[in-house]
């Protein structure tokens, strides 16, 4: 019943002419329904594993396997994970000038409708279900109408993040948290925004660093990754064992 399955999965990034191995056999599970929370030590491949996940061109996976309801992820276009109900936010929010925000959002909405087979939405049904989401999300209309995340606060980014995730309704969110710079508004936005959609059809992997986040999330699940390995999973409870102790206690385990 894995409903996302990550097995061996390694993958290598071209650094200048040489491979450079970043996975290094990332073996993951996430059930149906549940909320997972992956923590790492910097630079231990948690936004390399989200990026391949996603479909990067730069990553060459080199051994494993991820699929998502036993389908191949990795031998998917990125229209197509999207499509299959897979949503991704990352570290560093793609900004694209020139690109409205709200024409965009639709686009995205209306492309995964179809795949689903629902009928697309209209300019004014588009506008109604989506001031209904800025509204709940404390946001100016005002951001629809400006380019996708050009300029945008670290905060307004999240907020936009959120309202992305939330009229795409997927079934699987990975989102990856920045290291720095947010306010404890911004977390609780992304906190909320993954709670309200929290239902048996929902699974969530959230990277972070902050174990306030976990605070507010509440995962089920929660693993380590170092070295592009996951070396320790356990309960909520790792989180807070973490937030005391820190990461050496696993990299001696795993060593
Ligand atoms: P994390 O998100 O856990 O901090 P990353 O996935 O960002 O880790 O990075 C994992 C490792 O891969 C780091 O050592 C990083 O320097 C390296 N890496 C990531 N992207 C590249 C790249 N484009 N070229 C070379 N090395 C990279
Ligand atoms: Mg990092
Ligand atoms: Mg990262």
């Amino acid at each position: 019943t894995d409903f996302l399955k990550i097995s061996g999965l390694c993958a290598r990034i071209d650094d200048n002419g040489t491979p450079k191995d970043i996975l290094r056999g990332v073996d993951l599970a996430v059930p149906k329904g549940e909320v997972h929370a992956i923590m790492g030590p910097n630079g231990s491949g948690k936004s390399t594993l989200s990026y391949v996940l996603s479909g990067r061109e730069d990553y060459e996976v080199t051994a494993g396997s991820a699929t998502l309801r036993d389908a191949d992820l990795l031998a998917m276009e990125p229209d197509e994970r999207a499509a299959a109900g897979l949503f991704l936010a990352f570290q560093a929010p793609v900004e694209l000038p020139g690109v409205n925000n709200a024409n965009f959002l639709r686009t995205a909405v209306n492309a995964v409708r179809r795949a689903r087979g629902e009928a697309e939405l209209d300019a004014v049904g588009f506008l109604k279900a989506v001031r209904a989401e800025t509204k709940r999300l404390h946001m100016s209309d005002d951001m629809l109408k400006r380019n996708v995340n050009v300029g945008f606060s670290g905060g307004e980014k999240k907020r936009n993040e959120v309202l992305q995730m939330r009229m795409l309704q997927p079934s699987l969110a990975i989102l990856d948290e920045t290291d720095s710079g947010l306010d404890i508004d911004a977390l609780r936005v992304v906190a909320d925004g993954v709670n309200s959609l929290r239902s048996p059809e929902f699974s969530a992997l959230i990277i972070t660093h902050h174990q306030r986040l976990l605070d507010y999330i509440q995962p089920d699940r929660v693993h380590v990754m170092a070295k592009g390995r996951i070396i320790h999973s356990g309960g909520p409870e790792v989180a807070r064992q973490l937030e005391a102790q820190g990461y050496t206690q696993y990299l001696e385990a795993a060593a």
